[in-house]
């Protein structure tokens, strides 16, 4: 869900064009103004002497300026020769305005700031920053800020208006003393105050790492205001009604007896808590976390069945066709046997099957529904449905799971589990998830072994396609998993075409099939039943196996240019593998050369494969923003605290949180108003 940003009107003395290149960084009002903070620091407090300035360092200098020239080779650039006392440097601009050209006419004196560089000219600063200055013009005395800054907007600009809202705005302080004492936090107008100016005695370090007391204040609010938020999204759900589904055991008491396995511990927890929340009165908001083939799926199934021994409907959605239509026939291998009825629903089925299955179910009829984003179009209505399951949940938008949600009676909210095998580091599950309850799976049922992974060159696909014969030829079945191509949906699909093809012929005596995206359900059906049935053995897929496809006798993977997938992908991927008791094998192939960025996620999968810990790195590596896909969740991001650093403060920001919502909720009011005005409502959904 993105956010439309109302057209930008002026405010406080400041223009429309101004405020609107402001509303870009996130800054409406006065406040905003005061807590846009500085990304960084240059310390301008300082002048090098030219000879002193050593090679690679950023430095200010002060000089006056020899002489100016446009010069047309290598390329055009102005040249700027200056000099102090000590020595010369020359200043370069590929990219120049006459403005700048002006304030760097002969003999003028000038503080230049930036990196000294052993250049083709002698010493040289390489589009530094330049400020005209007097003879004996004082230094500042501290820090100077940089701020982010947009297009338009120059950093100088944006210091002048901080400043005078600074000067004019008194903050108010939403934490009363007492609680600032209680947890050792600096007042926010001094902190606020403090990290637009640092003092000249301000450790540098401490702000550049953000654990300087003012950051930790400013960064303690923004997790509170977050924390608080939550919490009371997590209270309007609980003081929403949903049906007691009481059950009797029988169906679930019957499926658990004809199923070939136990349940593992932690499957049994999972369905305990599940259940006990389908009997209370209030809507289940619970994610079914658990790594690929822990076995969501029969825990999913268990709470379909309690929901309909109380009599109420349920609805399992999936986010794409293979996976949902896997759910379905699972599923239906369990229920069938106890004499129910399940029925499926996509949008690619016959109008005549679809319209009975609607009948059905609008009936009361039917009382298990599967599918895709069928599920919520307007003309299914579930007149019972007291359950919905989402799978792969943080594949849906927010508005895709309230529309399954409002598939319940009026009023009466079903209640919905969640299930997801990305798993949610602890900072993030305390912080973004907060409103949710949560069940992990953190256990493997019994009898896998464990995958083996190799990083494969490129230039060696042969040996690769060599072993994937010889596999095959022993009766084990692959997956060939082709690469992503982000910019084009075509070339994707023409690249599986090709390789399915390539394939084709250099496994002469194996059958090869194809799935892809774009192609007609039925025969993509088709392709996957006959791969189930170990009638074509190496399936080429582009990732619509990405997610929850299951083949025990599949046992090897191999993924082309594996360094273009995110790690999350990658590690979803390989969890197709190692389902049954052969030794799986994965291979990632990649292109040479690796980016930085390539080589990092790479040595991240293979050297982890527990989904926890692919986790922790993934979100080191990306940020925890992107991580949990929070611009689409609608949820408000968090600008300055890290939830990677910043664990001890986000256990106390909660401690904190629900100490003030039943204390003092003035304050957590004031305190939300500050840090999320006009956003938080986004958290009801
Ligand atoms: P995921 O959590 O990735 O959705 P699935 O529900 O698809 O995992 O389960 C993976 C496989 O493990 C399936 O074949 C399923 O039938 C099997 N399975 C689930 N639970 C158990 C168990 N307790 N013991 C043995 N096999 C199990
Ligand atoms: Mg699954």
């Amino acid at each position: 869900m993105t956010v439309a940003a109302p057209p930008a009107r002026g405010w406080g003395g400041i223009g429309a064009q101004l405020a609107g290149r402001l509303a870009k960084l996130d800054i409406r009002g006065p406040l905003d103004l005061l807590l846009h903070l500085p990304l960084r620091y240059e310390d301008e407090t300082r002048v090098t002497p030219i000879c002193a300035a050593a090679g690679g360092e950023t430095c200010q200098c002060e000089v006056v300026v020899q002489a100016s020239e446009v010069v047309l080779r290598p390329r055009r650039q102005l040249v700027v020769r200056t000099a102090d006392d000590s020595g010369e440097l020359v200043l370069r601009f590929l990219n120049f305005y006459p403005s700048q050209q002006k304030q760097m006419v002969v003999g003028n004196r000038l503080r230049v700031f930036g990196e000294v560089r052993r250049g083709f000219f002698g010493d040289e600063m390489v589009h530094p920053r330049v400020q005209v200055v007097g003879a004996g013009e004082p230094l500042p005395e501290g820090l100077t800020p940089v701020y982010p800054t947009t297009a338009g907007l120059a950093q100088s600009a944006l210091r002048k208006l901080v400043d005078a809202e600074l000067r004019r705005h008194v903050l108010e302080d939403p934490l009363p003393a007492e609680c600032r004492r209680r947890l050792g936090l600096m007042p926010l107008a001094e902190a606020v105050a403090t990290l637009h100016h640092p003092p000249p005695d301000s450790d540098p370090q401490a702000l550049e790492a953000r654990t300087h007391p003012a950051w930790q204040r400013v960064k303690f609010d923004e997790l509170l205001s977050q924390q608080i938020s939550l919490r009371k999204a997590y209270a309007a759900r609980r003081a929403r009604r949903a049906a007691a589904l009481q059950a009797s055991g029988d169906l679930t008491g019957r499926l658990l007896a004809a199923l070939p396995f136990a349940l593992t511990g932690a499957q049994r927890r999972a369905w305990h808590e599940i259940a006990a929340d389908l009997g209370s009165d209030h809507p289940m908001q619970r994610l079914l976390q658990g790594d690929v083939g822990s076995g969501k799926t029969i825990v999913a199934a268990l709470a379909m069945l309690h929901a309909a021994e109380a009599g109420c409907q349920s609805a399992l959605m999936a986010p794409t066709e293979i996976l949902a239509e896997q759910h379905y026939r699972k599923i239906a291998a369990w229920l069938q046997p106890l004499g129910l009825e399940v029925a499926w629903l996509s949008g690619s089925q016959r109008k005549k099957a679809r319209s009975g299955m609607l009948a059905r179910l609008a009936a009361g009829e039917a009382m298990f529904a599967i599918g895709t984003h069928a599920l919520i179009e307007d003309m299914v209505d579930f007149p019972r449905l007291g359950l919905a399951v989402v799978d792969e949940q943080h594949r849906f938008g927010v508005r895709q799971r309230l529309s399954l949600r409002e598939k319940g009676r009026a009023g009466v909210h079903p209640h919905m589990l969640m299930m997801s095998a990305t798993p949610i580091p602890r900072t993030l599950a305390m912080s973004f998830y907060a409103d949710l309850d949560v069940s992990v799976l953190d256990e493997l049922p019994p009898g896998r072994t464990p995958i083996v992974t190799k990083l494969v060159s490129d230039g060696r696909r042969d040996e690769v396609i060599g072993r994937i014969r010889d596999g095959c030829l022993q009766g084990r079945q692959a997956y060939w998993v082709c690469p992503l191509v982000e910019e084009s949906e075509a070339l994707a699909l023409q690249t599986a075409v090709d390789t399915h093809q390539a394939l084709s012929e250099a496994l002469p005596g194996l059958r090869v099939g194809l799935v892809h995206g774009r192609m007609k359900p039925d025969d993509k059906a088709a392709t996957m039943k006959a791969f189930e049935a170990g009638d074509v053995q190496v399936l080429v897929a582009t990732t619509v196996i990405e997610v929850g496809v299951d083949v025990p006798n599949a046992s090897l993977m191999v993924i082309e240019h594996a360094e273009r997938f995110g790690l999350a992908q990658l590690h979803q991927l390989r969890g197709r593998v190692g389902r049954g008791s052969a030794d799986s094998l994965c291979i990632l192939l990649y292109a040479q050369p690796l980016s930085q960025n390539g080589r990092a996620r790479l040595k991240v999968i293979f050297e982890n494969t527990d989904g926890f810990a692919i986790a922790r790195e993934d979100l080191r590596l990306r940020g925890p923003g992107e991580f949990v896909g929070a611009r689409q969740s609608g949820l408000p991001m968090l600008r300055f605290a890290d939830l990677d650093r910043d664990v001890a403060l986000v256990e106390s920001a909660r401690d904190e949180a629900r100490r003030l919502l039943r204390d003092e909720p003035a304050v957590a009011e004031a305190v939300v108003r500050l840090w999320f005005a006009g956003r938080e409502g986004l958290l009801g959904a």
